[in-house]
C-alpha cells in the first residue's frame, strides 16, 4: 500500500439490451516487482486478516473516484464534440467485504464524496457476494439500506452459490442479481443447468431487480442470455479485466456487440400474464369468502402509476428505446387501459360485484391482454428479423 503497488483492473460490462459498454467491475491486483501482477484471491485474505482492509478498501475508493472523473470529462468533452451524440455515463462497481460495510468505512466516505459533488451516485455501484451477506445479515443490513438511500445500486456478487432464500432475498435492498460464472459456464453443459439461469432471470425481473452474468466466455452463452432477457453482461468474451489505460482506449475503439430487446419483450409478456393470474386470484379468493384466503392475494396492491408496474418500467424505462416502432407506440393507450381497468376490477371486487359484472370485467381486461400480448409477439417477430 505504501509503495502504491495495489493497482486496480477494469473488466467492461455491457448492456445486452443495447449492446453498448456502459462501465466496468473494478478488480484490485497486486503488482509486485518480484512475482508479477498477483490475484485478489492470494493477497485479500491476508489484508483482512492483518486488520489492512479497513484502509486498503480507502485507496482503492481514492483510486475509482479519479477514474470516475476521467470518465466523466470523457463523457462531457463528447457531448461538448457533438451535442446530438450523446456519450453513454459510465459506472464503475466495486467489491466489497462485510467488514467494510459493518464499519461504515464505504459509506461513510462515499457520502462525503457525494456532498462534496466529487461523485454522482450513479458513477458507482457496489458488489457484494451472496455468502458474504447470506452469512453477515445483521451486520451489513443497515449499511446496504444506507448505501442504497444514497443511491448507488447494490449488487449480489455470485448469486448461486450462496444459499439465499428467495424470502430473504426480497427482503435485502439489492437492486441487481448478478449470476455466479460458475453457474453461467455450466449453462451450456445440461437443459437442467439452463432451466436454472433461466429461472434466476425470472426471479431477479419478479423482485423487481436487474439480471447481470459474469464469466461468459462464448457466443453462444452471451447470445443465450441475450434472448432470455438477462441485462447486463461481462466476461472475457467482450473482455479481460485491463488497465484504467487500456480500459480508456477500449472505450474509445468502436466495438460492436450484438444487443437486442427480445429477451426482455418475452419478459414483458411473461409480465402481463403474471398481471393477469393476479387478478384472477383476486376473483377467486373473493368467491372463497372471508377469512380461507391469504390477505396480498385476496386484496393486492397495483400502484396508482403505470410506470411503476413492472411491465411499465420496461415500458417507458429502457423500452424507450424502441420509440420510433410503430407496433411498441400503439401499444401505450391499451397498456395504460389494462392497468386502470385492473385497478377498477379489484375495486368491484371489494364492494362485492355479481357475477355477470365479473364476468363482463373479465372479458374487458382479457381483450385488453391479448391484443397487448400481440402486439408484444410482433414486436419480437420485427426484432428477429431486423436484429436490431
Ligand atoms: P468477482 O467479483 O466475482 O470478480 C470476477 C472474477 O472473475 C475476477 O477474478 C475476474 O477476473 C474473473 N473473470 C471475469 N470474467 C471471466 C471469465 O469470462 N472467465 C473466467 N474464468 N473468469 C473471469 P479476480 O480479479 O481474480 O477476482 C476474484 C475475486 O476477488 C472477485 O470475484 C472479488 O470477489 C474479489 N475482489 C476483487 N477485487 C476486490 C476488491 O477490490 N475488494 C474486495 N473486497 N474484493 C475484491
Ligand atoms: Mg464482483
Ligand atoms: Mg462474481
Amino acid at each position: 500500500m505504501h509503495n502504491n503497488e495495489l493497482v486496480l483492473y477494469y473488466q467492461p460490462k455491457v448492456c445486452l439490451l443495447r449492446g453498448v459498454v456502459i462501465g466496468a467491475e473494478a478488480l484490485v491486483r497486486w503488482s509486485d516487482r518480484e512475482h508479477g501482477l498477483l490475484a485478489p484471491d492470494v493477497f485479500l485474505p491476508l489484508a483482512e486478516k492483518s486488520g489492512l482492509l479497513h484502509d486498503l478498501t480507502l485507496k482503492l475508493l481514492d483510486q475509482i473516484v479519479d477514474a470516475s472523473k476521467q470518465l466523466r470529462e470523457r463523457e462531457e468533452l463528447g457531448s461538448l464534440a457533438n451535442p446530438a451524440l450523446s456519450v453513454e455515463p459510465m459506472s464503475i462497481s466495486m467489491n466489497v467485504a462485510p467488514n467494510d460495510l459493518a464499519s461504515r468505512t464505504i459509506s461513510n466516505r462515499i457520502k462525503e464524496l457525494l456532498a462534496g459533488r466529487e461523485i454522482r451516485s450513479t458513477d458507482l455501484q457496489i458488489e457484494i457476494t451472496e455468502s458474504a451477506v447470506m452469512g453477515n445479515v445483521d451486520r451489513v443490513y443497515d449499511d446496504l439500506c444506507r448505501l442504497k438511500s444514497m443511491g448507488i445500486k447494490i449488487l449480489m456478487d455470485d448469486f448461486g452459490t450462496g444459499y439465499s432464500s428467495i424470502d430473504r432475498l426480497s427482503q435485502l435492498p439489492f437492486d441487481a442479481l448478478k449470476l455466479d460464472q460458475g453457474v453461467v459456464k455450466r449453462m451450456g453443459t445440461s437443459r437442467q443447468n439452463l432451466d436454472v439461469v433461466r429461472s434466476a432471470i425470472s426471479m431477479a425481473r419478479e423482485l423487481g431487480m436487474t439480471s447481470v452474468a459474469e464469466g461468459i466466455e462464448s457466443a453462444e452463452i452471451y447470445n443465450f442470455l441475450l434472448a432470455h432477457g438477462c441485462e447486463e453482461a461481462q466476461g472475457y468474451f467482450i473482455a479481460h479485466p485491463m488497465s484504467f489505460a487500456d480500459f480508456q482506449d477500449f472505450l474509445s475503439v468502436n466495438h460492436h456487440f450484438e444487443g437486442s430487446q427480445i429477451g426482455r419483450v418475452h419478459q414483458a409478456s411473461l409480465d402481463l400474464l403474471r398481471y393477469r393470474k393476479m387478478l384472477m386470484d383476486a376473483a377467486f379468493c373473493a368467491r372463497l369468502g372471508q377469512g380461507v384466503s391469504l390477505k396480498s392475494v385476496a386484496d393486492p396492491e397495483i400502484d396508482f402509476d403505470v410506470r411503476r408496474s413492472p411491465i411499465g418500467s420496461w415500458y417507458y424505462g429502457v423500452g424507450q428505446q424502441l420509440a420510433d416502432v410503430e407496433s411498441f407506440v400503439s401499444m401505450e393507450d391499451s397498456l395504460r387501459k389494462v392497468h386502470a381497468d385492473g385497478r377498477s376490477f379489484l375495486q368491484l371486487i371489494r364492494s362485492g360485484m355479481s357475477a355477470t359484472e365479473l364476468e363482463q370485467s373479465i372479458s374487458n381486461i382479457d381483450i385488453q391482454i391479448g391484443s397487448l400480448i400481440s402486439q408484444l409477439h410482433k414486436l419480437e417477430h420485427l426484432l428477429l428479423t431486423s436484429r436490431a
